[in-house]
């Protein structure tokens, strides 16, 4: 082992609604099939912003204190006695979620759906926003050295967005329409055109955030300004990425015959469905949750150059300043993602 691993470690500590500390926490032992990974980038996500304003995520409660962040990459510096996949030294990006392997939905292979998952950041399972995490050797995805620790923290994100375009069956050709350009519709753009997409149109009503859509590919409708009718479009596919329910009807009634919706963001707990275009146009609607078996194409698409996740980390924070980046972006609008570096101050 290279260098030695100490007994305790840093760790944001979310304790009740808005209240984060760093606290001093023992360094977790790998299990036999685990590896020991000092953590490197941390990517902020609106459901660790949602815990720290709210303490809850619907059914998910935080009763005990919590350590946040999901998307994360490392370095391997520490394994389990029965790890094979990977040695001290090897750079990972992190599944954070890993299921039960044996109930119906893991034999299927749908494993995002494994009632008994234990995902990071997610009561009662902790997170990433400390200096060492412990994962199963399978849900530890080797990537390449000429991909950054952020891009490999971003590979989570970009997954969501992998999985939405193979739920909508986007392919060359395809039309696709994106609701909503934050951190999630950029990735879902970058996805579909990777995926074939003929034309990937994005709408939003932030212009910095259309901005940063269209340098992607995107062609882009600011809808505080252009209805999605009077812009003309049609698409195959909607992504919907705004979670926003009044918009979620108008764009809907913008797919075509046969098309497609699935619907990524979270919003409301119920929406308006126009149910008179969706059963005369044979519109299949369909929710996500998460992602299974995303990784491999992930990390293809982020080492070739269809798809840009450095560009996605905009701000950078130490271990320490944890809760300046759970904040950056209700601070600054331009924050695409906030980064946490546990291994700097
Ligand atoms: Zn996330
Ligand atoms: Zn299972």
């Amino acid at each position: 082992m290279g260098e030695a691993v100490p007994p305790t470690m840093r760790a944001a500590v979310l304790r009740s609604v808005k209240d984060l500390a760093v606290e001093e926490r023992p360094v977790p032992e790998p299990g036999p099939r685990e590896v020991l990974i000092q953590v490197r980038s941390v990517g902020t996500c609106g459901s660790d912003v949602h815990y720290y304003e709210h303490g809850r995520i619907g059914d998910f409660v935080v009763r005990a204190p919590l350590v946040l962040g999901h998307e994360s990459s490392g370095v391997v510096v520490g394994r389990g006695s029965e790890v094979t996949r990977h040695e001290v030294g090897q750079r990972v990006s992190m599944e954070p979620g890993v299921p039960c392997f044996t109930c119906a939905q893991c034999r299927a292979g749908r494993y995002n759906l494994c009632p008994d998952m234990r995902f990071f950041a997610t009561p009662p399972i902790d997170g990433a926003f400390c200096e060492y995490v412990v994962l199963h050797e399978e849900f530890a995805h080797p990537v390449p050295d000429s991909m950054s620790d952020d891009a490999a923290a971003l590979l989570e994100p970009l997954s969501v967005g992998v999985w939405s375009s193979q739920k909508a069956r986007v392919g060359p050709g395809t039309r696709v329409l994106v609701t909503g350009a934050g951190p999630i519709g950029l990735v879902a753009l970058q996805a579909a055109r990777a995926f074939g997409a003929a034309e990937v149109v994005v709408t939003d009503v932030l212009p910095q955030r259309l901005e940063t859509a269209r340098a992607l590919g995107a062609t882009t409708v600011n809808v505080a300004e252009t209805s999605l009718a009077d812009a003309g479009v049609e698409a195959d596919v909607l992504i919907e990425c705004s979670g926003f329910p009044p918009a979620i009807g108008e764009a809907i009634r913008r797919v075509r015959r046969a098309g497609r919706v699935v619907l990524v963001g979270m919003g409301g707990d119920e929406i308006p469905l126009p149910l008179a275009h969706v059963q005369s146009f044979e519109i299949e609607v369909t929710g996500t949750f998460r992602y299974a078996n995303t990784w491999p194409t992930a990390i293809a698409l982020a080492t070739g150059k269809e798809v840009d996740l450095d560009r996605l980390a905009t701000h950078h924070f130490g271990l320490d300043a944890t809760e300046q980046a759970l904040t950056a972006l209700a601070r600054d609008e331009n924050t695409i993602k906030a980064m946490v570096h546990p291994d700097r101050p």
